[in-house]
C-alpha cells in the first residue's frame, strides 16, 4: 500500500481533480428550504489537502457524492450548501456548476486559473457513477491534469469518480495520487495489515459475528490476541455452552464461532462477566454478573468490570491495538460503561507509545462520544472501507493509485 501522495507530484500550474468526501449532514430534506450544512467536519478535514494544492499553484476541480439521491431531480442533494460552506472555510470564492460533467462543467474547468476552485454537482446525480461508467470517468479526467483521491470512505467502491477517473487519468498519462486524508488512512491501516508491530492485540465487538467472520479470520493471522466483547461475544459464549438468556445470539453462526475458537486456542479472549438487563431500553437497570449466571429473561448488553480488568491486563505492553466494534450497546448510557472505560485504557496506551487504530463507523462514534478521538493514534473515517482493508481485501479506489 505504498502509494504516491500529493507531496510526490508538482501541482504548479496544473488542474487537479480531487475526489473529496463532502457527504455531510444537511438541515432539511425539502429542496424549497434554505438548506444548510449542519456538520462541516468532513469539509474541514479536506482543507489540508485543498490548501496544500492551492498554495502550490494548482486550480481545483472538486467532486463528491452527497446522500443517496435516486436521480438528478433530487434537488435536496444538490451541492450548493456545500459550496457555500467550503467558500467560507477556504476564504475564497467557489465556483459551483449544476452538473457533474458536460459543456458547462468542461467550460468552467477550462477557464480555471491557479488558485481557483470549482465544485461539481453531486456525482450520484449521474446514473453512470455507481456503475463505474467509463465514458463518465473519462469526462471527469478530461477536465484535469492530475487526479487526487482524498475520499477514503468511498475507496471500497469502484465508481466513476473513484476507480474510474483515476484509471482514465492514468490512460491519458497523468498522475493519480492520494490526498493527505487518504495517505493518513493508508499509513495507519496499512501498518496494521502489512507490517504490524508486536505484541499486537485486536479488540472486536459490535452486534454481529456473521458480518465479521472474515475480519476475525484475518486478524487471527496477524494479531497475537483478540479480545471479544459486545453482542458478538454472546455467540462465542453460547458456542462454549453458556446459556445466554434473551441475549442477541446468532444461532446460524454458532458453527463458525466454534471453528474460530478451536482454530485459535487461548488467543480469543471472551468476557468472564457481563452487564445484563431484562429489557432492551435506555432506562433498563444495569446488573453485573458472571457469564454462567445469566437468567432466561436477561440479556447481556455490556461487558462487566472483571472482563474490563482482564482486557486491560492483556493490553499492557501492546505495541499495536486495532479496535473494531463497541463493547456493548453504547447508545444507552447504562451500557456504554465498558466501551467508554476501554477507550480510556486505549488513550493511556497511546501515551505510553502504543499505536492505537480505531476502525468501524459505530466504534468511531463511540470514541467521539467519549471525547477521545484526538487521543487515539488514528480513528478511521471510513466505516466499511476500513473493515474491508483490515479483512485483507484490496480496495479498488486504492489499488488504482500510483505506486511509490
Ligand atoms: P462498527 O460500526 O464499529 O463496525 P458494529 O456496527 O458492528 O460496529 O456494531 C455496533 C452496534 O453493536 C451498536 O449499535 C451496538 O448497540 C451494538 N451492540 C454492541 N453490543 C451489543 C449487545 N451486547 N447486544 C446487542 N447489540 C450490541
Ligand atoms: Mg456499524
Amino acid at each position: 500500500m505504498d502509494k504516491k501522495s500529493i507531496t510526490d507530484i508538482d501541482p504548479n500550474g496544473k488542474k487537479v481533480f480531487v475526489r473529496v468526501d463532502f457527504n455531510v449532514p444537511l438541515s432539511s430534506k425539502d429542496p424549497n428550504d434554505d438548506i444548510q450544512v449542519t456538520d462541516d467536519t468532513r469539509i474541514r478535514a479536506a482543507l489540508p489537502t485543498l490548501n496544500y494544492l492551492l498554495d502550490h499553484g494548482a486550480a481545483l476541480i472538486l467532486a463528491s457524492h452527497l446522500g443517496r439521491p435516486t436521480s438528478a431531480e433530487d434537488k435536496q442533494f444538490a451541492m450548493d450548501p456545500v459550496a457555500a460552506r467550503l467558500s467560507e472555510l477556504l476564504g475564497r470564492p467557489v465556483i459551483k456548476v449544476d452538473e457533474v460533467v458536460g459543456e458547462e462543467a468542461a467550460e468552467a474547468a477550462a477557464n480555471l486559473q491557479p488558485g481557483d476552485v470549482l465544485l461539481l454537482e453531486n456525482t450520484r446525480f449521474e446514473p453512470g457513477e455507481k456503475k463505474n461508467d467509463l465514458e463518465l470517468a473519462e469526462q471527469m479526467a478530461a477536465m484535469a491534469d492530475i487526479y487526487v483521491d482524498d475520499a477514503f470512505g468511498s475507496a471500497h467502491r469502484a465508481h466513476s469518480s473513484t476507480e474510474g477517473a483515476a484509471q482514465a487519468m492514468r490512460a491519458k498519462g497523468g498522475p493519480a495520487v492520494a490526498g493527505f486524508l487518504m495517505a493518513k488512512e493508508l499509513e495507519a491501516l496499512g501498518t496494521a495489515v502489512s507490517n504490524p508491530p508486536h505484541p499486537y492485540v485486536a479488540i472486536m465487538g459490535g452486534a454481529k459475528i456473521s458480518d465479521k467472520i472474515k475480519l476475525i479470520d484475518n486478524l487471527l493471522q496477524k494479531a497475537d490476541k483478540i479480545l471479544i466483547g459486545g453482542g458478538m461475544a454472546n455467540t462465542f459464549l453460547a458456542a462454549q455452552g453458556y446459556d445466554m438468556g434473551k441475549s442477541l445470539v446468532e444461532e446460524d453462526a454458532l458453527p463458525e464461532a466454534k471453528r474460530l475458537l478451536e482454530a485459535a486456542p487461548g488467543r480469543l479472549i471472551l468476557p468472564v462477566d457481563v452487564a445484563v438487563a431484562d429489557t432492551f431500553s435506555a432506562d433498563a437497570v444495569r446488573t453485573e454478573k458472571n457469564v454462567d449466571a445469566i437468567e432466561s429473561f436477561e440479556m447481556a448488553l455490556d461487558i462487566g468490570p472483571e472482563t474490563l480488568k482482564r482486557f486491560t491486563e492483556e493490553l499492557q505492553g501492546a505495541k499495536l491495538v486495532v479496535w473494531n466494534g463497541p463493547m456493548g450497546v453504547f447508545e444507552f448510557e447504562q451500557f456504554a460503561k465498558g466501551t467508554d472505560a476501554l477507550a480510556f485504557v486505549l488513550a493511556d496506551l497511546v501515551e505510553e507509545g502504543a499505536m492505537v487504530v480505531i476502525g468501524g463507523g459505530d466504534s468511531a462514534a463511540a470514541v467521539k462520544k467519549a471525547d477521545l478521538t484526538d487521543k487515539m493514534t488514528h480513528v478511521s473515517t471510513g466505516g466499511g472501507a476500513s473493515l474491508e482493508l483490515l479483512e485483507g481485501k484490496e480496495l479498488p479506489g486504492i489499488a488504482v493509485l500510483d505506486d511509490k
